[in-house]
């Protein structure tokens, strides 16, 4: 693809053909520096700036970016990968509510308080609340055995010292066992570790099976198909919160951060996770919006994806543009023919997901109506508006009903 520019500013220094050799090269060799480039291009007899080097990337829609890291995957684990995604692509969510997931992980005691700013006056800023202990290895570590489900979590355990394959079989036995029935896992549940090498040796896979164990098999290197991870990343945000001093401390903390506070006893932190059920009496979650009305009965509510209803993906659906969360299903699209404030808009009888604004009377193209902004649950975008009462006879009909901008909206589902 060609990108057009208006021409601005000074001719361009490098010619043509320049610019397309050293496109060419960037193209084959993205790492390329632009001292590289002035180097190359001073050899086919043309001196330009590091600068301009840059500008004439720019104009041709590259910039310098850094790499992503990535988890170094051999041919074997994309394929892996490609074939668990595929395998599980249409598996119903109550499959995914059977499996209990597991991992270790090594929480710092300084792990993400390095980044923390305080509130303080000037003369207590050597109370211990405000200050930020620095020492060498970030003051050392704690390595925690860990599992949950859609049910809730389940124990939490510290690994001292090595683990070999022994000690987590006994980390099993002690714990994952337990959790299974606290949880109330029933029969059918299975089990989720990745593929450490303890986790898959020979005596490990010989106990799983003794014990009639179902274990979910799991593409290598794959540590953020995990729903797990999330959870970590949460205890170790609220760690920071609670500021630990020392190792012991952070043990302690780490226990009573995971188990719930009652009541209830099935709520827990798996609540702020992104892709698994939660009980709605869990207040304070950061990622939960909970619903201002009853559903549409129309709408299945789900407790396993962050908006708070969606459409049945049979249904030919709407969705919004910047976050996918459902807004309406195509049989309630009344009218396309409204104007938003961003061209296009849509009537619906109904939507999902979406929150309301105080209702203020405005003036609109077709009269005084009182309307109330409406945006997206989720992302909190503001998409189009509520008629909340139409003074007008001839628009009475559009009372209770919502707008939203086409801009807003992504087709999604069953459309072809
Ligand atoms: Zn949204």
């Amino acid at each position: 693809m060609t990108v057009n520019h208006p021409w601005s500013g000074a001719p361009c220094k490098i010619s043509p053909r320049g610019a397309s050799m050293i496109m060419r090269k960037v193209r084959d060799q993205p790492r390329t520096t632009r001292q590289d480039l002035v180097n190359d291009l001073k050899r086919a007899g043309t001196t330009v700036s590091k600068k301009t080097i840059r500008n004439t990337l720019r104009r041709h829609g590259l910039k310098s970016c850094s790499a992503r890291k990535v988890p170094l995957l051999k041919p074997a684990h994309v394929q892996a990968r490609l074939k668990f995604a595929n395998d599980h692509l249409d598996d119903p969510e109550e499959e995914w509510e059977k499996v209990m997931w597991s991992d270790e992980t090594k929480i710092e005691l300084f792990g993400l308080n390095s980044t923390r700013r305080v509130w303080r006056k000037k003369k207590d800023e050597y109370n211990p609340k405000n200050t930020i202990p620095t020492v060498k290895h970030g003051g050392g570590n704690i390595i925690l055995w860990g599992c949950f489900s859609a049910k809730g979590t389940g124990r939490l355990h510290r690994i001292e010292g090595r683990m070999d394959g022994a000690m987590y079989r006994e980390i099993l036995a002690n714990n994952l066992l337990p959790s299974v029935r606290a949880l109330k896992m029933g029969r059918g549940w299975v089990f989720q570790h990745d593929n450490d090498p303890k986790h898959t040796a020979r005596e490990t896979k010989e106990w799983l099976r003794k014990k009639h164990l179902k274990v979910l098999e799991w593409p290598s290197q794959s540590p953020d198909l995990n729903p797990i991870e999330n959870l970590w990343r949460e205890l170790k945000v609220r760690i920071a919160q609670r500021q630990p001093r020392n190792l012991k401390d952070l043990e302690k903390v780490c226990m009573e951060e995971c188990v719930p506070p009652a009541p209830p006893p099935t709520t827990a932190l798996t609540c702020v996770l992104r892709c698994f059920p939660c009980e709605p009496s869990w207040a304070g979650s950061p990622f939960l919006h909970r619903p201002p009305t009853p559903p549409h009965p129309m709408v299945r509510m789900t407790r396993s994806k962050t908006f708070q209803a969606y459409l049945p993906s049979c249904h030919r659906t709407y969705s919004c543009i910047h976050c996918r969360a459902h807004l309406a299903n195509h049989d309630e699209l009344i009218s396309k023919s409204f104007q938003g404030s961003q061209g296009r808009a849509y009537l619906f009888n109904s939507v999902v997901n979406v929150g309301c604004g105080p209702a203020e009377e405005r003036v609109l193209l077709t009269g005084l109506h009182a309307v109330a902004d409406i945006y997206c649950e989720n992302c909190k975008t503001t998409l189009g508006w509520k008629y909340e009462h139409a003074f007008e006879s001839s628009q009475k009909y559009k009372e209770g009903k919502f707008i939203i901008e086409l801009a807003h909206m992504i087709k999604d589902n069953g459309w072809d």
